[in-house]
């Protein structure tokens, strides 16, 4: 498991320094696992593990994790969280979705309002959508000059340099979908009634984009996947599939964190005699 899961960080991961070359990654593609059974099952018992590693991580309450998982609408962003990331206890973890900045947010810089967001020791944060919708849409949509978004991927490297050498250990996931999979999902959720209130028109003109997009986000893994905080693009095509390639890399991230609970210095019979003593 161990060796799959290390095998598959190696196979998903943008090098540091390496084009992330989108085109040439497979969003149907279903690297060591390509049995939609067997991935549910695996996905249960990875889910159970994630919830043994948080317990050692809350207990150790001395490093973090921050989850940011970006994609294209429909790539899901929300499915994997609640599948995967449904594992946590709620008590020590946080979802944050960043939405269109308000004006307050907008009058200081993209890294303020994610800051506050970022996990205290001994908590897992996710975040849908992050600070790199400030090199995405803003890009795409020329939303500033491209002077101002150009110098973003420098700032984002060093923003997550600082969390890292604070402790928290930082897991980048693009999930990867295919212009022909959206399609399918997005007449998906005008068809089920149940679905619909995701879709919004506006989807439909970034969805006009999407070789922008691409080109955008291309750039964006490229220049920010570091040894400290690389990015892992995951084929996001099969529910299945992308579930348990998020679930094995998280599991495998958090064992390589490997969180202690501590073994506190106690006098136990002093402290049994003195319970003894109350009755
Ligand atoms: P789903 O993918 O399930 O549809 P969603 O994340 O798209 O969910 P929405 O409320 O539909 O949720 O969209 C949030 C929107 O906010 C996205 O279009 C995103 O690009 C935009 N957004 C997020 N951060 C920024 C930012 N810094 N500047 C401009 N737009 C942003
Ligand atoms: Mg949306």
């Amino acid at each position: 498991m161990k060796d799959v899961a290390r095998r598959l960080a190696d196979r998903l991961v943008v090098a540091p320094g390496e084009r992330a070359r989108l085109s040439r990654r497979d969003p149907r593609a279903t690297p060591f696992l390509d049995d939609k059974s067997r991935a549910e099952a695996a996905i249960d018992a990875l889910v159970q593990r994630l919830d043994d590693w948080q317990l050692r991580l809350h207990a150790e309450a001395r490093q973090s994790l921050l989850v940011v998982i970006q994609g294209m609408d429909a790539s899901g962003k929300d499915g994997v969280i609640r599948r995967v990331m449904g594992g946590f206890d709620p008590a020590g973890c946080h979802v944050h979705s960043f939405k269109a900045p308000t004006a307050l947010e907008l009058a200081h810089d993209p890294l303020w309002r994610l800051h506050a967001r970022t996990p205290a020791a001994g908590e897992v944060a996710i975040w849908n959508r992050s600070h790199y919708e400030d090199v995405l849409i803003v890009r795409v949509r020329d939303l500033v000059p491209r002077a101002v978004w150009s110098r973003r991927y420098r700032h984002f490297v060093e923003f997550e340099r600082l969390l890292v050498e604070s402790g928290t250990r930082v897991l980048k996931l693009c999930l990867h979908l295919s212009r022909e999979e959206q399609r399918e999902r997005l007449l998906a959720r005008l068809e089920e009634p149940d679905k619909r209130w995701k879709f919004r028109e506006g989807d439909l003109d970034e969805r006009a984009r999407w070789d922008d997009y691409q080109t955008a986000y291309e750039d964006a893994l490229t220049r920010t996947s570091s040894e400290h905080a690389p990015w892992y693009v995951i084929p996001a095509d099969r529910k299945w599939y992308r579930d348990w390639a998020v679930a094995t890399l998280l599991v495998h991230t958090l064992a390589e964190m490997r969180p202690r609970i501590p073994e506190p210095v106690l006098d136990l019979a002093r402290l049994e005699r003195r319970l003894r003593r109350e009755r």
